[in-house]
């Protein structure tokens, strides 16, 4: 039975762009009679607030999407808030540890800055972690803890990593050019990002990954680590971004489209899920 989900960061109060993507999350996930699970994202303990976990669910509820599994109702694979599942990260740290794909990686940011040859081109893209700041291989491998370090995906340089996303076809990323060697864990004590998704969306029986189309790049390095942990990767759909009409991206703090803001307006579930932006503003 297909399994889809929702998997909101509460760092901030939710727009019309998570409506919409969240939507046919839902909607996917639905088909066939499928089980849609919601996840509260909310490892990043410095920017993420309790106010907009709950303020998240209520806003998605108040816009019609009904999931079966999650924070307010339970299921076989909880708990569903990130931040209580440290247990089972740590085992993922585990296993990935035992096949020698990651390595613990002791460089700060100006370290990278330093070592990188050509500026990068987009200034939010994360710069391509320098092979000449890699350990040799084998480094780490006695470790049993993370511990308070971080631990970096050791990608196959010149690789193609390549998938199907469900709406918009062919996608491939190099290995190396288009990504480097990404944090697992932090040095906080916490798995970073890309580890954490894998680790919950495989313990949740996740079959579809529906989500917006800024995450392309990290399916290609959530794919390697699929690969290297031996387990059968989901399929993906990347949900066209909303972009303002100056063509920006929308962002949590972008004023007068958050759902509530919407609501409170007197826009309906319909309307914020479907009428052109310049409408609702
Ligand atoms: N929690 C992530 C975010 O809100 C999305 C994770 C995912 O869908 O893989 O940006």
């Amino acid at each position: 039975m297909p399994r889809g989900r929702l998997a909101p960061t509460p760092t901030g109060f939710l727009h019309v762009g998570h409506a919409r993507t969240f939507a046919l999350a839902a909607e996917r996930a639905r088909r066939d009679g499928g089980t849609l699970v919601y996840r509260t994202e909310d490892l990043d303990a410095s920017r993420c607030r309790p106010e907009f976990a709950e303020a998240a669910m209520a806003d998605l509820r108040w816009l019609g999407l009904d999931w079966q599994e999650g924070p307010d109702v339970g299921g076989p694979c909880g708990p569903y808030v990130q931040s209580q599942r440290q247990p089972w990260f740590a085992e993922v740290w585990r296993q990935l540890q035992a096949t020698g794909a990651i390595y613990p990686c002791d460089k700060s940011r100006q370290d990278v800055a330093r070592a990188l040859t050509a500026p990068h081109a987009e200034d939010d893209a994360e710069p391509i972690f320098p092979p000449a700041l890699r350990p040799a291989l084998g480094q780490g491998r006695e470790a049993r803890e993370p511990g308070a370090q971080n631990w970096r995906f050791r990608v196959p340089d010149g690789e193609t990593i390549a998938f199907t996303d469900a709406l918009r076809g062919p996608q491939a990323f190099v290995a190396g050019r288009d990504f480097g060697d990404f944090l697992v864990w932090r040095r906080d004590g916490f798995p970073a990002y890309e580890l954490a998704v894998v680790a919950d969306d495989q313990a949740m029986d996740i079959t579809e990954v529906v989500r917006g189309a800024d995450l392309l790049l990290s399916t290609a390095r959530q794919l390697l680590i699929y690969r290297a942990l031996g387990w059968a990767a989901p399929s993906w759909a990347h949900a066209p971004l909303i972009v303002d009409a100056e063509g920006r991206r929308l962002a949590k703090r972008t004023a007068g489209l958050s759902i509530r803001e919407l609501r409170a307006a007197g826009r309906s579930p319909t309307e914020v899920l479907t009428a052109p932006l310049s409408a609702l503003l």
